[in-house]
């Protein structure tokens, strides 16, 4: 075929294409044309997931008779003039392409009054084709139609997903925003059923409480203000008592435009480093004000990627703007004798678990890269564990231990649990996990489907000291295991590898090996029911204190808690 440059249309269809995936995409267009309008009113009208139709109506500045047109023409934009502008871009668009792109593939209506005209324009755009343009009595403002999105790209409409799955992306960007623009009241409904809407009244918690529920947003963590001048972090956490099996539910605001940046998510998942347990995600809305000139928003299409000038700094200003809230949020357990208490809560109806908080802030914050270590050195001795004497143990359970400031109660499984966890974790980091070969090999069989997963587990099994190979077509053949887990069964320890891996998140590199090193630390520790001699009480806890983590299990549960001088007064009646 000889080279033609494409006709109009064509050319049209392949950038809408690029802009417009999917009718969230149409909403978050629309949207954000309605807050760079300056609206304070933006209603959205869904019907069937958006596939019959997307209305959005604003209270906006409108747009003038003369340019009503032109509004829709590619590459037209009010926003814009050259390409210096391109590094100061306040606004929300800027390509000129929304508008062009969404009334290339579907029947298209656009009715906008400027307050300060007397009349208002109706507009009328069937597959890019301009149908009418009428002069109309309509509200200062504007309206955008959308009918039958993709009705002339039928490749496009065929490959939507179904209505529910539509509708949980409009709601998730109309939510977003309604975060990120407090002042804005916000309204969405679908097929007439208001699914959502915000006051207005600029409280981003009124709008968190409408996003995630009353019981959840309350105990969100407004982050400590701070910053280094040039870039702001603002926003809310979730305790570490509050997690969830992925990490989807980490938004990011950059200069007001909700983008996804996996290097932002990073910097918050390390400041949570060691205070959830592995395979486990926090919440967080983070709002992050850098200079429009040290972030390049014109990376895609869709404007949901960014680029910064200075990665490194915005990374460790979320990361340390985040830990920095951990911290000072960060309480010592105390037991409550006035009131019931009760160690876990399960919220089935979200399906996240919460527990009451054992925080451990003495977490090696020096972690991974150097990000870290500009963390205040001051409060890492906040939560670390004073030197303790065991005095003796009660229920076969728990290590009754005297230190500095009253009682300490610790759980010997989840303590035991903590201590070999650590050990193996760092052997394993040093590269030289220690076996131990066990005097007869010992032969565990899997069901063929439970082998695959086994399979793939074998370098980080070899990783942490196990020798097992394959032995027959779903049976493994353990040789050796880590020396530090002396007592472990090494059959139950391979049945604890192939269990189901945490909600539908891949692990990280490295948090294989940590999930598996949780799993059988849990299988090897001493359990409850075990009596310990006094000699073992204290090696116990004398081990505890050189964790580096002492106050909670792997899995997260708190492995102490400490009844203080305070309030054994106070209930001994020698306190006011
Ligand atoms: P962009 O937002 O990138 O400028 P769009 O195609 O989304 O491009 O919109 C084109 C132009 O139409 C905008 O620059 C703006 O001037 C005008 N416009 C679009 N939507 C609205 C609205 N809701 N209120 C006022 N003006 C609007
Ligand atoms: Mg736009």
């Amino acid at each position: 075929m000889p080279i033609k440059v494409l006709p109009d249309e064509v050319a049209s269809a392949i950038a809408a294409g690029e802009v417009i995936e999917r009718p969230a995409s149409v909403v978050k267009e629309l949207v954000e044309n309605s807050l760079d309008a300056g609206a304070s009113r933006v209603a959205i009208k869904v019907e069937a997931g958006g596939k019959h139709l997307i209305e959005v109506a604003d209270d906006g500045q409108g747009i003038a008779a003369a340019e009503i047109e032109l509004a829709l023409a590619r590459h037209a934009t009010s926003k814009l003039q050259s390409a210096q502008d391109l590094f100061a871009i306040e606004s929300l668009g800027f390509r000129g392409e929304a508008l062009s792109s969404i009334a290339a593939v579907s029947r298209f209506e656009l009715i906008s009054r400027p307050q300060d005209q007397e009349s208002g324009r109706h507009l009328l755009v069937e597959g890019g084709a301009k149908q009418s343009l009428e002069k109309v009595g309509a509200p200062s403002g504007t309206v955008v139609r959308v009918q039958d999105l993709f009705f002339n790209v039928p490749a496009r409409r065929k490959f939507l997903k179904t209505e529910p799955t539509e509708r949980r992306w409009i709601n998730e960007y109309v939510t977003r925003y309604a975060l990120a623009y407090p002042q804005v009241r916000f309204q969405l409904t679908h097929d007439g059923d208001r699914s959502f809407q915000s006051a207005g009244s600029g409280d981003r918690l009124e709008v968190l409480k409408e996003m995630f529920g009353l019981e959840k947003a309350q105990q969100m963590i407004p982050i400590t203000p701070g910053g280094d001048g040039e870039i702001e972090v603002s926003g809310f956490i979730s305790p570490p008592a509050i997690h969830r099996s992925n990490r989807k539910e980490l938004t990011f605001f950059v200069n007001g435009r909700w983008v996804q940046d996996a290097s932002l998510s990073a910097a918050v998942l390390q400041a949570y480093h060691g205070l959830l347990m592995v395979g486990r995600y926090p919440y967080s809305v983070l709002f992050i004000q850098v200079p429009a000139a040290a972030v390049d928003v014109n990376v895609h299409p869709a404007k949901a990627e960014v680029r910064f000038e200075d990665s490194r700094q915005v990374f460790s200003a979320v990361q340390r703007a985040v830990r920095a809230t951990l911290l000072r949020e960060a309480k010592p357990p105390e037991i409550n004798l006035e009131s019931n208490w009760s160690p876990t809560i399960s919220d089935q109806a979200g399906g996240d678990q919460i527990n009451i908080a054992w925080w451990d802030s003495n977490e090696r914050l020096e972690a991974k890269a150097g990000e870290a270590a500009e963390l205040i050195p001051a409060q890492r001795s906040m939560s670390s564990v004073p030197l303790l004497r065991s005095v003796g143990q009660v229920g076969t359970a728990y290590i009754v231990a005297e230190g500095p400031d009253g009682l300490y109660l610790i759980d010997q499984h989840a303590a035991h649990e903590r201590i070999l966890f650590e050990r193996l974790m760092a052997a394993h980091e040093a590269g030289e996990p220690e076996s131990q070969a066990l005097l007869e090999a010992v032969t565990v069989e899997f069901t063929p489907s439970e082998a695959p997963l086994l399979e793939e587990r074998l370098t980080a099994l070899a990783q942490l000291g196990f020798k097992v190979e394959a032995f027959g077509r779903h049976s493994y053949r353990v040789r050796a295991i880590p020396a530090i887990l002396g007592g472990l069964s090494p059959e139950r320890a391979l049945r604890t590898v192939v269990e189901d891996f945490e909600g539908d998140e891949e692990p990280l590199s490295g948090e294989v090996e940590a999930i598996i090193a949780a799993r059988v630390c849990k299988r090897a520790a001493i359990k409850t029911g075990q009596v310990l001699s006094l000699e073992e009480q204290r090696r116990l806890v004398r081990d505890l204190e050189a964790c580096r983590s002492p106050r909670t299990c792997p899995h997260g549960r708190p492995t102490m808690i400490h009844l203080s001088v305070e309030a054994l007064e106070r209930q001994f009646g020698r306190r006011g």
